[in-house]
């Protein structure tokens, strides 16, 4: 039978949407709940997706500098049975629906099922979805930046040898402040709280 959602081996989303070729360009990561749409816990709703607009500026402005856009995104609600990948790509059909309105793209997303305590390799903060997103694209990884509400999206960045971080202000950022504060050092900088169109204009000054 064929595999109706676009799994790898691992039991990961692996979806790529704009293949490229070329040489090595640097890439932005964006986690998707909290980030860039409104945090909903376990999302499953399609009619529930409600757009970031500072997030959403960055994905235009990375489209404009022709930098990849990667979403990583935990869903442990589908390892926990919560709900299905049935579900989650009716979620991701409406947040390309709503992009495509905004004149925005993606050029992949990555999701992970893994439960919070599996240590799966893709589960945030690991860094396995960047890993792979970096094998799907020619992304340079070393000046990427890694954009999440959660201190566990820099971490997996960090990981992945990533050297920018940006914790947004919305959906748990508040909440993760010290943690995210704690990772920065050894080659790996973040900028803490500020609206991600701080990170859409660094991209088109
Ligand atoms: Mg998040």
């Amino acid at each position: 039978m064929t595999q109706p959602f676009p799994l790898d081996q691992s039991g990961q989303w692996c979806e790529l949407l704009r293949p490229r070729a070329g040489a090595p360009r640097p890439a932005i990561f964006l986690d998707r709940d909290g980030t860039l749409i409104e945090l909903v816990e376990y999302l499953s709703a399609p009619e529930k997706v409600r757009l970031i607009e500072p997030a959403v500026a960055l994905i235009r402005a990375a489209n404009a500098r022709d930098w990849p856009v990667v979403v990583i995104t935990n869903q442990s609600g589908i390892g926990r049975g919560l709900y299905g990948w049935n579900d989650f790509a009716a979620v991701q059909t409406r947040l390309l629906t709503l992009l495509e309105a905004a004149n925005c793209v993606l050029d992949a997303v990555m999701a992970c099922p893994a439960l919070p305590d599996s240590n799966a390799p893709c589960r945030k903060p690991n860094p396995g979805m960047l890993l792979s997103a970096a094998r799907l694209l020619p992304i340079d990884l070393a000046s990427s930046w890694i954009a999440g509400d959660s201190a566990i999206d820099l971490d997996a960045g960090k990981r992945a040898d990533l050297r920018h971080g940006w914790l947004a202000p919305t959906g748990y950022g508040p909440r993760d402040v010290d943690d995210a504060r704690a990772l920065v050092g050894s080659g790996f900088e973040a900028v803490l709280l500020e609206p991600l169109s701080g990170l859409a204009a660094r991209l088109t000054g």
